[in-house]
């Protein structure tokens, strides 16, 4: 080791919303380091950035950091609808310019933010800290002693895996590349959806940003396809004829995006002792679209009130409460969400122009849930979207005897 070790009550792997959403609630006195091993908050983007106008506002997102899309749009093969969306309308987040404000929140505190360092490892000594390894910007090795550990590095599970608490990376994986051209002549309050033969197992989206630039991409879910989303991407930005069809034009050299996802079943267990995971280590990604980041924000600020209770009492009941509100929020309606997208992966061109025509049908509320994953009682009958009252009805009964 190159100097001596960093101490703090509270280490956060992963400057991703999740992290720095937990930063932001701690109180301002505990002693604690964020290590995130890119070279700047919010770059490179990994992430579409879209969210709802409700959240931003029940978020306290400032409007400048968000484009509000006031047409929406799907698109199979052979069908095409106006999705009817009212109220609670998309938003695309400008994610570099909302993390760094995410990371402002907590810039006054007792904490200190480490760019460009990588957690390495970590192990429990008989004390009950944690003795954790990092690669600091420069290449050295340095230890860092810390009383709690935050696991908030994404699809990485950095830190259970250091300490055998997860063995493998998630095995079923959301892949995404997105290119990002100047707006030109594109509506930037525009957004379109796109499925069927040109994207197996998965879904392509097109939008204007709040930068004034238009984004497309595509994302799949991998083993359940092969393809790679980059190559799905090419075809369909060199096709022409579909790109009318889809009412895009796009100019200039793109900057590109890429970005990983876990896309496995809900799993409630959030602490081990005084380790906890928070963001897309926990799976808050939404089944159905894959829309972390006000679940991130959301869950990441009950996590970092709840974190500054276990630090000042030292008992386990804190983080207990966070696990349970989790639970509460995200259980049951992630089952169905996972049911969904596991059905949705399998789809072909035929299901994918059912559905686009069922969605202009849909009541606004309904075609909501769906696209949020929020699935009340009422919601769950609009699943005839994917299959049809017999089978709600069959899935229904079996969640609600679990
Ligand atoms: C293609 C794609 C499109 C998406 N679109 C949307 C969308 O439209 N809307 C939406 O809400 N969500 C979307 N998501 C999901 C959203 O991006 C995630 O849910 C969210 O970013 C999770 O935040 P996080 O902080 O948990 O993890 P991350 O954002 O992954 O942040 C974790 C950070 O930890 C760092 N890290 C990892 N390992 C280490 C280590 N060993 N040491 C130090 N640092 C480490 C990583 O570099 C990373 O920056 C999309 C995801 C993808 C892949």
């Amino acid at each position: 080791m190159d100097d001596a070790p960093l101490t703090c009550d509270v280490l956060i792997v992963g400057g991703g919303p999740a992290g720095l959403s937990v930063a932001s609630t701690l109180p301002d006195a505990v002693d604690t380091i964020i290590v995130h091993q890119d070279e700047e908050i919010g770059y490179p983007i990994r992430t579409s950035g879209g969210c709802w106008t409700d959240d931003t506002a029940r978020l306290g997102i400032p409007p400048e950091m968000y484009n509000v899309l006031n047409t929406n749009e799907a698109f199979a093969d052979d069908a095409h609808a106006v999705i009817p969306l009212k109220g609670n309308m998309p938003a695309i987040l400008d994610t570099p310019r909302l993390y760094k404000w995410l990371a402002r929140q907590s810039d006054h505190k007792t904490r200190r933010l480490m760019l460009a360092t990588k957690f390495t490892g970590a192990r429990v000594r008989g004390d009950g800290r944690y003795v954790c390894t990092i690669r600091t910007r420069d290449g050295s090795k340095r230890e860092i002693l810390a009383r709690y550990l935050v696991e908030a590095s994404g699809w990485h599970l950095a830190v259970l895996r250091a300490l055998g608490l997860a063995t493998a990376r998630p095995g079923r994986l959301g892949v995404g590349t997105e290119y990002e051209y100047p707006l030109g002549a594109n509506p930037p309050d525009r957004g379109i959806i796109f499925m069927g033969a040109k994207v197996p197992s998965g879904y392509g989206w097109a939008f204007g940003t709040a930068l004034g630039t238009l984004r497309i991409g595509v994302g799949v879910i991998q083993p359940d396809t092969d393809a790679s989303p980059r190559k799905l991407l090419d075809a369909v930005v060199a096709d022409e004829a579909l790109l009318a069809r889809y009412g895009l034009k796009l100019e200039g050299e793109p900057v590109v995006h890429s970005g990983i996802l876990p896309s496995v079943a809900f799993d409630e267990r959030m602490v081990w002792g005084n380790v906890v995971r928070v963001g897309d280590s926990a799976n808050f990604a939404t089944p159905t679209a894959g829309e972390g980041i006000r679940v991130c924000i959301d869950l990441g600020r009950e996590l970092g009130k709840q974190l500054g209770r276990a630090v000042k009492t030292g008992r386990a009941g804190p983080l207990r409460a966070y696990e349970r509100r989790a639970r509460r929020q995200l259980k049951r309606s992630y089952k169905w969400g996972f049911i969904v997208n596991t059905r949705i992966a399998r789809y072909g061109p035929k299901e994918w122009n059912a559905s686009v025509r069922r969605m202009a049908k849909l009541d606004t509320a309904s075609v909501t849930g769906l696209l949020r994953n929020d699935f009340s009682r009422r919601k769950i009958m609009a699943l005839a979207l994917s299959g049809g009252r017999a089978w709600v009805k069959s899935r229904l009964g079996r969640l609600t005897r679990r």
